[in-house]
């Protein structure tokens, strides 16, 4: 078989995936944004790389420099800003033994089921994460069942990232069919924003394997602008809804992206009209790198009070920050006393 015949029969998403773009010259000559702010910006990929897919490059405005999806996406000189309290490990995870596995919460435990993402978001609180040392193979799939087995409390597997949804649908139907066999499991979690990116990701066929579960099965997507979600994402979205998937969305809250209360609200209108109920506005991870896209707290409960007056309460994400060491998120207001 010759390489392209390999590659034609790769899913859809797959091939869309390879293509996605890297090169900051590259986005800005697809874009028509000036030369030299490009020049100006391009270096802080030896920060993080930049890669987006097209895509998600689509939904941008041309010409636009301020665009609040490029904005996530394009390096800017502004990481090499060093602020004492931004840090590579803001939620002190890289310290974890057990490689792939974070058991942060109670009843629930996290697992890095894939390393990458389809999109570089520059103020991923795992932009410096040791990928590399959590690799999820065969013997984590065994080590994974054997610890949830020994602690009864677990009754929630969350599968994390990088991005979950880049396993490709044999493989997460094999660790379903895993998990499945494990009473003591209720539901299972799929945290991810490859569906932003690459709405054919949400295949037909994953949606009926995750509807038919005996667990319950949850798709809790990234989105963070009312623009992200494209009418492909919005079908896609409500079959996997109809096919028995519970959808929640979580939002940063990002300066020059989304801190605003029309936008938010604008966000949670478009994410109920497909399926998906907004369910958490996270305050910034102090990562190293990131500290440009900070909100204060003060501004951050404003936006929130806002959002209360715009939307009925179903639409209104709770407003919470990651405190390192708690067992679950905090509401901004109670991290303030
Ligand atoms: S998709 Fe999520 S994990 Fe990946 S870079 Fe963006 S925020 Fe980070």
């Amino acid at each position: 078989m010759s390489k392209a015949e390999v590659i034609s029969v790769r899913p859809a998403w797959q091939q869309e995936l390879a293509q996605a773009i890297r090169s900051p010259i590259e986005l800005g000559e697809r874009l028509g944004l000036p030369e030299s702010w490009v020049n100006a910006h391009s270096r802080a990929r030896e920060l993080f790389p930049l890669m987006v897919t097209r895509h998600f490059v689509g939904l941008m405005e041309k010409g636009n420099i301020a665009d609040p999806l490029l904005r996530q996406v394009m390096p800017s000189n502004e990481e090499y800003l060093e602020q004492e309290d931004f840090v590579t490990d803001p939620l002190v995870e890289q310290d974890n033994t057990t490689p792939g596995l974070l058991h942060k919460y109670h009843s629930r435990v996290l697992v890095i089921l894939r390393g990458g993402c389809a999109i570089n978001c520059r103020y991923c609180f795992r932009r410096h994460f040791p990928y590399s040392e959590h690799h999820f193979g065969r013997q984590q799939r065994s080590e994974l069942l054997a610890y949830i087995q020994a602690d009864t409390n677990i009754n929630e597997v969350i599968l994390s990232g990088g991005d979950p949804l880049l396993a490709t649908d044999t493989q997460l139907s094999q660790l379903l069919t895993e998990l499945e066999s494990l009473p003591q499991l209720k539901r299972i979690r799929i945290h991810s924003r490859l569906p932003v990116v690459l709405p054919e990701r949400l295949t037909p066929a994953l949606a009926k394997r995750l509807g038919d579960s005996r667990l319950q099965a949850i798709l809790v997507l990234h989105a963070n602008h009312p623009r992200e979600i494209a009418a492909e994402l919005q079908q896609a979205l409500v079959a996997w809804a109809q096919a028995g998937v519970t959808l929640f969305n979580q939002s940063v809250l990002l300066r020059g992206v989304n801190d605003n209360a029309q936008v938010l609200a604008a966000l949670s209108e478009e994410l109920f009209a497909a399926k998906v109920l907004p369910y958490y506005l996270h305050q910034l991870d102090k990562v190293k790198g990131a500290s440009h896209f900070a909100v204060t707290d003060a501004e951050a409960l404003t936006i929130g009070e806002q959002l209360r007056a715009l939307l009925p309460g179903f639409l209104v994400p709770r407003l919470v920050r990651e405190v390192a060491g708690e067992p679950s998120k905090t509401p901004l207001e109670l991290t303030l006393k």
